[in-house]
């Protein structure tokens, strides 16, 4: 058996021994306080059991093992619906962009350690109303004050905001320069004068996603991080951070055989749905399109496994996998008719086609929407020629708003 093999053996044990207190089934019904106080023990038990920090260097409290153990963990960990999801944004970036450039290192290892047991959660601020696709449009700006800076501005669909301690924040420091080369990076303490969190309620009923306002804050020159003007650099850096992460070609959404058993238990014109041709041909393109993604993934491992970097290929995972489990999720509501009607808000989304459906739109935005995924198909996989950028090289301010 494999090194990797062995390891992930071991995860199992691990998970099989937390899934009574802390998996999916345990969760039922909690309210999002309570599942965040059991995701943070599980953390803790997590980062005692050494599961913590999977490929980060041991000096930050990591086990510094490979990308390869850290994927081959969370896909196992995924099976179990472990409360974690408060924490993936703080530790897939945030922090390992702290222990690249944090000024204060004694700062950021209190700051790591505390962040991989769940203690303290960090946020991403990129996004704002004028910038999302187009990150380097932002507008919240820092200017000049004393030995540090003043910081004015709004993001918005922050992840976790309302419960971040710290946040990492791309800033415009030089509106008299290119668009991506006015921009600094800093970290913010959430709990700052000045900030203020706004949750914003998602179709699907969660608030997991706030409206964050910068009214006069203050930031000390050693919370920049790299230099004065390299923030678009950085933000580069932090989107490639999680490249390789576990992926599902069921876009985070139901496995096919709950579909099977769906089209098993309902009626169609009088006969078994699983019966009618439109059936049995969505679940056949949904296996072959799964069986693809799988492939691309498994391709990918046995080229990290051999030393190589996995290709561009890897934007058709979200891509192809949330929208077809859309598709999937609103043909099994059509199938239940009425039945489909009841909602339930703690129903979980790998489970559930209403919560399915109505989540998968967020899925189909956050981390890159469709439409920036198929610009980097064709750039990148295809080679066709770069989008129309008509303010390149134009400085910020004179880019009519
Ligand atoms: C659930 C959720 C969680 C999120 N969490 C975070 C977070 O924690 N931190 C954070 O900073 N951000 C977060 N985001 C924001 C996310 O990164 C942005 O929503 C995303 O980058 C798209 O930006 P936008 O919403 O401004 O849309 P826009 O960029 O304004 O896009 C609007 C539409 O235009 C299309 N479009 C844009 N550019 C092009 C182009 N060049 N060619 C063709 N079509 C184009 C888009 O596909 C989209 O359909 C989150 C979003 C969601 C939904």
């Amino acid at each position: 058996m494999s090194e990797l093999e062995t390891y992930r053996q071991s995860a199992r044990v691990f998970l099989d021994s937390m899934a009574p207190k802390y998996a999916r089934p345990a969760r039922s019904g909690n309210t999002v306080e309570q599942d965040l106080a059991l995701g943070r023990q599980y953390m803790a038990a997590r980062y005692d059991a050494g599961f913590a920090g999977i490929n980060w260097s041991p000096e930050f409290g990591g086990q510094g093992l490979s990308n390869l153990h850290k994927i081959a963990f969370d896909a196992e960990e995924m099976q179990y619906g472990m409360p974690v999801g408060f924490f993936g944004i703080s530790l897939g970036m945030p922090v390992p962009m702290m222990i690249h450039y944090g000024q204060d290192r004694d700062f950021v290892k209190e700051r790591v350690t505390k962040a991989l047991r769940g203690e303290e959660i960090w946020c991403q601020l990129f996004s704002e109303p004028s910038g999302g696709s187009d990150l380097a449009a932002l507008r919240t700006k820092v200017e000049p004050d004393g030995n540090g800076w003043r910081m004015n501005g709004q993001k918005v669909w922050t992840s976790w905001a309302q419960y971040a301690d710290y946040g990492v924040i791309v800033t415009r420091s030089d509106p008299t320069v290119a668009k991506h080369k006015g921009l600094t990076y800093f970290w913010v303490d959430m709990k700052a004068p000045g900030v203020e969190v706004r949750p914003i309620k998602l179709a699907g009923g969660d608030s997991h996603v706030n409206e964050v306002f910068f009214d006069n804050v203050r930031l000390e020159d050693e919370q920049r991080m790299g230099e004065v003007g390299g923030g678009f650099g950085l933000a580069l850096h932090t989107l490639m951070i999680e490249r390789y992460i576990a992926t599902d070609s069921a876009g985070f959404g139901p496995h096919l055989d709950l579909f099977v058993k769906l089209a098993k238990e309902t009626t169609l014109n009088g006969r078994p749905a699983i019966e009618d041709g439109r059936i049995r041909s969505a679940i056949a393109r949904n296996h072959a399109m799964r069986a693809g993604l799988d492939s691309i993934t498994r391709r990918a491992m046995l080229m990290m496994q051999a030393g190589m970097q996995p290709g561009p290929e890897g934007s058709l995972q979200k891509l192809v996998a949330v929208r077809s489990r859309q598709k999937l999720s609103e043909l099994a509501l059509d199938l239940q008719g009425t039945a489909a009607l009841p909602f339930d808000e703690h129903a979980y989304v790998k489970e559930d086609w209403g919560t399915s459906w109505l989540n998968a739109p967020t899925g189909r935005i956050a981390g890159g929407s469709d439409e920036v995924l198929l610009n980097t198909i064709a750039e990148k996989v295809l080679g066709l020629p770069q989008d129309y950028r008509p303010d390149k090289g134009i400085p910020f301010n004179q880019i009519p708003a």
